[in-house]
């Protein structure tokens, strides 16, 4: 008997047996020969096919030589190679998490027109941007437009095409400050008070996919809303608000865990002592996330929002909006105008920030110039950190068993470009 034999993480298996024999008639050879080919076909249709594969370069976390094999959609092997004599060099990482994310390439989340479509233009988009998972984000609307556009989210989730990057949504607003600064572009018409009822109508609109919410702490009913969101598993964070040191520990006490972009949702006026900034950077309980755009925070913003966290502590989001990655110009957007520069969208009436243009890989650039942190704990906030935060246990790290999201880049400059991006093992990007 001939055998040909796949080896595999040091184990052998089986691939292809010959059996010498009775020379078969030729009738019977072409009869098994197309049973095989359509026993192949049906298999492969049905993706029961195991297509192993495997990726090459150097290590995100500590630049060694690496082979990773990915086998039924999840890393089934990693090999310390002797080192690679590639001209450039090409960094392999787990593939970016956007926890804050409006819409992209012109597929606004919030938006009347939102589709399944849209959804798929906007994912297949991200794929190239190195993102592999991430949660739409609606922010403050109209309730009839938050229950149709998560119903929305909640098809696209079950995609059996994109749906694997969609772990969940991000619900920003409606339960936020109506205080002009604090509410940033949210529209004060759409602002109100939390209200347990109302959300769970919308949560059932999304299916239960709502799995982050960012409110303000010191909403009338907000602690007691806080904890009914913590006790049905969603993860909780401030933002839009200007709650005293108070009340945001007693939200924290009620569970929050996060502060929802640090620094930004935040009057441009506000008291040196007794603001916001402070108490969710004192108290260690809180995972801020931020907007390292180049254009949201100061680079000392940045440097000193870092060095009170620290990587383990803090999460990269880009806040993106749709129009990012569009060309420049004035944009009708809803109710009103936006103005959208090569690097982020402005609020050209109020001339304040509606959002960012920059998708998450330019952050990672970003904070590494900012911080002069390492590429390492740069993915680390873009990655691992909100995997974590997030509950997505086999995501955000390489380790054997671990969903085989992947990406593969260069650094250029502190700019990451992005060759290839791996979903549960399958390339959905490949840099032409
Ligand atoms: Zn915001």
């Amino acid at each position: 008997m001939k055998s040909l034999w796949k080896v595999d993480n040091g184990n052998k298996y089986p691939l292809l047996v010959f059996k010498p024999g009775l020379k078969p008639n030729k009738t019977q050879t072409m009869k098994q020969s197309i049973f095989s080919i359509l026993t192949l076909l049906l298999f492969s249709q049905l993706n029961m096919i195991d297509k192993p594969s495997a990726v090459s370069g150097t290590l995100y976390s500590d630049e060694g030589s690496v082979s990773i094999q990915m086998e039924n959609g999840k890393i089934s092997g990693i090999d310390r190679l002797e080192g690679s004599d590639s001209e450039e060099k090409l960094f392999i990482a787990p593939g970016l998490i956007d926890i804050q994310i409006n819409g992209y390439m012109g597929v606004d989340f919030s938006g009347p027109d939102l589709t399944v479509e849209g959804v798929k233009k906007a994912t297949r988009a991200l794929w190239k941007a190195g993102v592999t998972s991430y949660f739409p984000t609606i922010i403050t609307s109209d309730v009839d437009r938050l229950k149709k556009n998560f119903a929305i989210l909640a098809q696209a989730k079950k995609d059996p095409e994109i749906g694997k990057s969609i772990p969940g949504f991000h619900l920003e607003g409606p339960y936020i400050s109506p205080v002009a600064g604090f509410r940033g572009a949210h529209l004060e018409k759409y602002i109100k008070a939390p209200d347990w009822k109302e959300f769970s109508e919308i949560q059932a609109a999304a299916e239960g996919g709502i799995r982050l919410i960012t409110v303000a702490p010191e909403l009338e009913g907000a602690i007691p809303f806080i904890k009914k969101c913590v006790a049905s598993g969603m993860i909780v964070s401030l933002g839009h608000h200007n709650g005293t040191a108070a009340e945001i520990t007693a939200a924290v006490d009620a569970g929050a865990r996060m502060a929802t972009h640090l620094g930004n949702g935040c009057a441009n006026m506000i008291n040196r002592h007794h603001n916001p900034i402070w108490p969710q950077l004192a108290d260690d309980r809180i995972t801020p996330s931020i907007i390292a755009d180049g254009f949201h925070l100061t680079k000392e913003e940045v440097r000193s929002f870092y060095k009170a966290k620290g990587p383990d502590n803090t999460i990269l989001v880009s806040d993106a909006l749709d129009l990012a990655g569009l060309p420049p110009g004035m944009y009708e957007r809803g109710e009103r105008m936006l103005e959208l520069t090569p690097n982020v969208v402005k609020l050209p009436k109020e001339n304040v920030l509606a959002g960012a243009a920059s998708p998450i890989n330019l952050c990672v650039g970003v904070v590494m110039d900012y911080t002069q942190c390492s590429l390492g704990d740069a993915i680390q906030m873009a990655s691992t950190n909100p995997a974590e935060m997030m509950s997505l246990d086999d995501l955000g790290n390489i380790s054997v068993g671990s969903r085989a999201d992947l990406i593969v880049f260069s650094m250029n400059n502190n700019k990451m470009i992005i060759k290839e991006t791996y979903v549960a093992g399958e390339l959905v990007y490949s840099q032409p």
